[in-house]
């Protein structure tokens, strides 16, 4: 059982007030409608938790429609990944169904409204449509075909659909006014020619419903009780209830909500967007772990029950409004923080020679696996003459307050001993190659000369044992806040395809090249056998994750966050 939000949202208000006033006949019935051309973002996760918060709230149920209105290309991986991504977050779907799988009923539909005056095919071209639209100031006028008889009219839908025609060369439109102020209701298309192959019907129709269209009527004959969708969709709502009134073929009173769309700083949410990076090579694909696809935070290391946790955070506003990233990253923080192993893995190593310490000795040391949760143990870590420590644990000139390895100061190695640095050992070329310290025999962590204090501790793994392992360590994809301030595309939809404009490119000017390093670095050996997904806190290095390209004995590791938090509420 999900979690509802917190406070009482503006859509709960509705719905109650709906029930109240006897306006739902039956159980509440949402749906999550996404298009199969793209994997789920955050923004769309932040939809189907509406739809199914709602519904789960007052006791209905969330059908999963593919909203595939649009012939569009082989999308069975979208489809497939979507179903996933849903199961994944722990929603469960009432019936899965396809919008396609109603392209006769929407057909019958439109040759009612026909029959009725309500709709007639019109024959101006794309350009006279155009210009008799009018605009934001100006209103529209009349078609010559707007007043066809419906006969005619109804004999050349017939023919649209039997095929007779090229793309363009007509459409249907919906007659309601020429002067509204809504442009959009300035008689809108409703059916358009398109010979295209449709993944689901096939060669079967060569005309296509448009969504302002399609969607109240699929609404409808699912029964769906409350329509939700981003705010983007308001300005349509008038077409919807026009439709939806309109339609007396079906017996159903479909109500749509608008909400805020989520956007994030630091990235963008929008599959348009999303699908340039990866088809242009700016990241490896939808599960590159900078994108903010749900596929791609699980391959980062966050958890379901994170995501959940910032939904319910962000809450069910009206207004839009800019997130800030850093709340997504506090969320699985947190999250981690509560459930992820300790360990120690060194990014950048800088080796280190204990002159003390015989050669051939090693020694296990214990350390605990999570410092809230003894229960879970403790873990045994080799320690020997030679380890790593992290090269920026040591500064050769100090500066003040740095409480870390400095010629001649001591510090602790976590779960271990306290060791003094001697002798800065220097490469051909300056470079620190090596530091030779020496190592208090008596403060052994948990032995009787612990209780010695120094300012500093580190983590450290031993080299003989330690495994070589890759990291990748990410920043934003875009280095400005404001990359979320992408052109809002929303009342284009049902417009995409040949008719979309294409991406920007300058919002590909401003990717961040420098949003992933790769490190390679030491662990300590007593991680064990390692499966993708798993997480561990690497000691004062942040929260990583065993990445799916992973190896036995050649580990690679996503940091999903580091340790420093900036979140601010
Ligand atoms: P995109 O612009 O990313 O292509 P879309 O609206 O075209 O998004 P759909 O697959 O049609 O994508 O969307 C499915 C549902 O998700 C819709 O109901 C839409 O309102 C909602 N949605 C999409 N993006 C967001 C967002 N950023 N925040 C909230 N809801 C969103
Ligand atoms: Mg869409």
């Amino acid at each position: 059982m999900q979690e509802a939000p917190k406070s009482r949202s503006f859509i709960e208000e509705f719905i109650e007030q709906d029930l109240t006033e006897g306006k739902v006949k039956g159980a509440i019935q949402t749906r999550f409608p996404p298009e199969p051309n793209g994997y789920l973002h955050i923004g769309h996760v932040k939809a189907l938790y509406i739809d199914f918060s709602m519904a789960e709230r007052f006791g209905g149920s969330c059908n999963l429609r593919f909203d595939d209105t649009n012939p569009t290309k082989e999308d069975t991986e979208y489809v497939q990944a979507i179903q996933d991504d849903i199961r994944w977050l722990g929603f469960k779907w009432d019936k899965m169904v396809y919008g396609s799988d109603y392209f006769e009923k929407t057909y019958e539909i439109a040759e009612d409204f026909i029959q009725k005056g309500l709709a007639y095919v019109d024959e101006l071209s794309q350009a006279e449509m155009r210009e008799y639209r009018g605009t934001l100031t100006k209103p529209g006028k009349n078609s010559p075909f707007r007043d066809r008889p419906a006969e005619e009219s109804l004999d050349l839908f017939r023919r649209m659909r039997a095929g007779e025609f090229e793309n363009g060369r007509m459409v249907l439109r919906g007659k309601i006014d020429m002067s509204s102020p809504n442009v959009l209701l300035r008689d809108p298309t409703l059916y358009r020619i398109l010979h295209a192959h449709h993944h689901n019907t096939g060669d079967k129709w060569c005309i296509y419903p448009m969504y302002d269209f399609a969607h109240p009527i699929q609404d409808m004959i699912e029964g769906i009780t409350h329509s939700l969708c981003s705010l983007e969709y308001e300005i349509h709502r008038p077409l919807y209830d026009w439709v939806r009134d309109n339609c007396t073929l079906l017996d159903a009173h479909p109500r749509q909500i608008e909400f805020a769309r989520l956007k994030l700083t630091h990235t963008v949410l929008s599959k348009r967007y999303l699908r340039a990076l990866v088809e242009k090579g700016y990241v490896s694909g939808w599960d590159d772990p900078r994108m903010p696809t749900l596929t791609a935070l699980r391959r980062r290391g966050y958890s379901a029950a994170s995501i959940h946790d910032f939904l319910r955070r962000v809450g069910i506003a009206k207004a839009d409004s800019v997130v800030d990233i850093r709340l997504l990253e506090h969320c699985v923080r947190e999250d981690l923080n509560a459930s992820a192993r300790r360990a120690m893995a060194v990014l950048d190593p800088l080796k280190i020679t204990l002159s003390n310490w015989p050669e051939e000795k090693t020694i296990l040391v214990s350390a605990e696996n999570h410092p809230d949760h003894p229960e879970w143990g403790t873990r045994e870590l080799p320690f020997g003459r030679t380890l790593y420590i992290e090269r920026e644990d040591f500064d050769e000139n100090p500066p003040p307050k740095f409480f870390r390895l400095a010629p001649g100061r001591e510090v602790r190695l976590k779960s271990a001993y306290i060791i003094r640095c001697d002798e800065v050992v220097k490469g051909e070329n300056g470079e620190i190659a090596e530091l030779i310290c020496s190592v208090d025999l008596s403060s052994l962590s948990g032995g009787e000369g612990a209780s010695r204090k120094v300012k500093g501790t580190l983590h450290w793994v031993e080299a003989k044992s330690a495994l070589p392992f890759e990291g990748r360590l990410y920043d934003y994809m875009f280095g400005d806040e404001e990359a979320a301030a992408e052109p809002e595309e929303g009342a284009e939809e049902g417009d995409e395809g040949e008719n979309a404009a294409p991406a920007k490119p300058d919002f590909l000017a401003r990717f961040n090249h420098g949003s992933i390093k790769v490190v390679k670095g030491f662990l300590e050996p007593a991680l064990g056998e390692l499966s993708p997904g798993q997480s561990f806190q690497f000691m004062r290095q942040g929260y990583f994750c065993v990445d799916p390209s992973s190896r036995p004995g050649a580990p690679v590791f996503n940091r999903t966050v580091s340790l420093k938090d900036s979140y601010r509420p």
